[in-house]
């Protein structure tokens, strides 16, 4: 039985830009469980939001990874790893949690879907996101995702030209579904005004307005919102749903800021049990990863899981893509492979 881990830096096809910042490489640490024959694999997705970066995930794998043993005790690697570290280090436990699960699925030649049980129902269509950058440019980038399939486009913004962003993408992919995703970046009359905006340009939802720490502000934004308020910087970890659920009507999950698929799972029933509708989003990420959410997508309202294909250099590959609509690995495991 070994654990061991490699970074790469990954590259988008273009810089990807939202309110906080624009980058083009993202270090991303692969993960290899090897127990009983088989290798359980898993990926460390960090984000400097949720405190983050290459360093604190190299330096919190060797004594988080200690506990990866049972890959079938799923209880005790969560208690574990939360005694180690209460908190923090989401997207470590998340590659510990994936390569676990990833064994076990082999170990019963079943793909992680459906070692849990999950729905077989077709995943929701994903969103495909127009990041932030010059204004022709997110124009040609509407144009040619509707051109490659996509039919629903993540919008960001938080920027000075909302407005004038907005309503050139409505004219440039008109028949597409808009969702609008504002990274914390409005303040809340900025807010209550661009509703109007988000309401004559058909938006579909709207994530995350304001600041994550304001929720009086979201819970009053929602009182008058035509559109469903979805919180993603807000969500931190399972247990801040009840939190929410005055103040959105639903909860972004990202298995790489929960802490892994099953921490996710735990999130969705909660967020449910609380009346919330649930959204399945993502990181840049790898294929590997992306895979882990797609085996989760059947029980979400909403999919956002575009990260692996704004990739340049993916090192993962397996999964379907019809534009928007990926379909669910059927092999055993993530069912995705390494590249040649
Ligand atoms: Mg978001």
């Amino acid at each position: 039985m070994t654990v061991s881990w490699n970074t790469r830096v990954l590259h988008t096809k273009s810089p990807f830009g939202i309110a906080r910042w624009t980058h083009s490489e993202y270090p991303r640490t692969f993960v290899h469980f090897e127990h009983g024959g088989v290798t359980g694999r898993g990926e460390a997705a960090p984000n400097a939001f949720y405190g983050e970066n290459r360093a604190t995930v190299e330096a919190a794998l060797p004594p988080l990874s200690a506990h990866l043993h049972d890959p079938w005790d799923w209880e005790a690697l969560e208690a574990a790893l939360s005694r180690t570290f209460p908190h923090g280090h989401p997207s470590v436990k998340c590659a510990l949690e994936m390569a676990a699960l990833e064994a076990c699925a082999l170990e019963a030649g079943l793909p992680v879907w459906k070692l849990l049980g999950l729905s077989s129902k077709a995943v929701p269509e994903s969103s495909y996101t127009i990041s932030i950058a010059e204004l022709p440019e997110m124009e040609r980038q509407a144009r040619e995702a509707t051109a490659q399939g996509y039919r629903i486009l993540k919008v960001k913004l938080g920027t000075d030209r909302d407005v004038p962003i907005l309503e050139t993408l409505r004219a440039a992919a008109p028949q597409a579904t808009l969702r609008v995703d504002a990274n914390a970046a409005w303040t809340r009359s900025q807010a209550k005004r661009m509703l109007a905006v988000l309401e004559a340009c058909g938006v579909e939802l709207l994530e995350q307005p304001l600041p994550a720490a304001d929720l009086e502000g979201h819970a009053e934004l929602r009182r008058v919102s035509p559109l469903p308020l979805v919180a993603d910087e807000s969500l931190h970890d399972r247990s801040t749903v009840p939190a929410l659920a005055r103040a959105f009507d639903a909860v972004n999950l990202k298995i790489a800021k929960l802490g892994g698929p099953l921490q996710a799972l735990h999130t969705a029933r909660t967020a449910r049990a609380l009346g919330m509708n649930v959204m399945i989003g993502c990181m840049i990420e790898s294929s590997l990863g992306i895979s882990a959410s797609v085996h989760l997508a059947g029980l979400a309202d909403w999919v956002d899981l575009d990260g692996a294909l704004l990739l340049a250099d993916d090192p993962y590959e397996g999964l379907e893509w019809q534009g928007g609509q990926v379909t669910r690995p059927t092999q055993a495991g993530w069912g995705v492979r390494e590249r040649a």
